[in-house]
């Protein structure tokens, strides 16, 4: 087994409204952070989770255009339920989801979860966060750290289901045998630092054990906020007969 998956809680909320779901398998791998009251929040996350696993079991090809079509089918899946079921006005998710192809991890991306790609020592974060506080850095109004301290860095610009922005960002990460690949909600990288992630990942332990740590290190900072995350290390050689 090279992926491995865990999700928690956290000390603080009383649901865990991420979900989260691969097949090593077909190389399909998805973080999905939901938000809405009441069930609302897991309602929504399971559904941009179903809409990836679906995608998954009925195309044998990774492609960019097929992710965005199942990206758009979560979204329409999702404002649909909010709007037949009063209880679930409002609700959204993120999601972060990425497709093994032959040369590039093809990646469809909506909200703050993230995936970061771990090589030969270095963490990179290949998604850009649909959120308040990314933009104020990138407009150079605020620094990094003190978007982690902002009292508004739960707000995110992008969402599926609601009503606002919805459009994924659709990339192409190149990929190499040995990358270690990083899915996770916010729960995860608003409590532990690039480099405390980066320095776990970098130790010379097992994925599990990496997964455990990286786990303990966000509840131990806090855990204020659901945390989810999946490892997948690549070790597959490329075939030169794909992309
Ligand atoms: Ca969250």
């Amino acid at each position: 087994m090279t992926a491995t998956l865990r999700t928690d809680t956290g000390k603080v909320r009383k649901r865990n409204e991420d979900a989260a779901w691969f097949d090593e398998q077909r190389g399909v791998f998805a973080v999905a952070d939901g938000m809405g009251g009441h069930l609302a929040g897991e309602v929504a996350s399971a559904m941009a989770i179903d809409a990836v696993r679906r995608m998954a079991e009925s195309h044998d090809v990774a492609s960019i255009a097929v992710m965005r079509e199942a990206v758009e089918q979560a979204h329409a899946a999702i404002a649909a339920h909010a709007q037949a079921n009063p209880a679930c006005a409002g609700m959204g998710t993120t999601l972060s989801a990425m497709w093994r192809g032959g040369h590039y991890m093809y990646i469809a991306h909506v909200g703050d979860s993230r995936i970061y790609r771990f090589r030969d020592g270095g963490l990179e974060q290949i998604t850009q966060d649909h959120s308040l506080v990314e933009e104020l850095v990138r407009a150079h109004i605020i620094t990094p750290q003190e978007a982690r301290r902002h009292p508004r860095r739960n707000v995110i610009t992008r969402a599926l289901g609601t009503q606002g922005d919805n459009a994924p960002d659709l990339l192409a990460a190149d990929r190499k045998s040995g990358d270690l690949w990083l899915l996770c909600s916010d729960g995860l990288c608003a409590m532990v630092e690039d480099e405390e992630i980066a320095r776990t990942l970098g130790g010379e332990e097992t994925l599990e054990a990496m997964a455990d740590s990286l786990m303990k290190q966000a509840l131990a900072a806090g855990g204020r906020d659901n945390v989810t995350l999946i490892l997948w290390r690549d070790e597959e050689e490329k075939p030169w007969n794909r992309d």
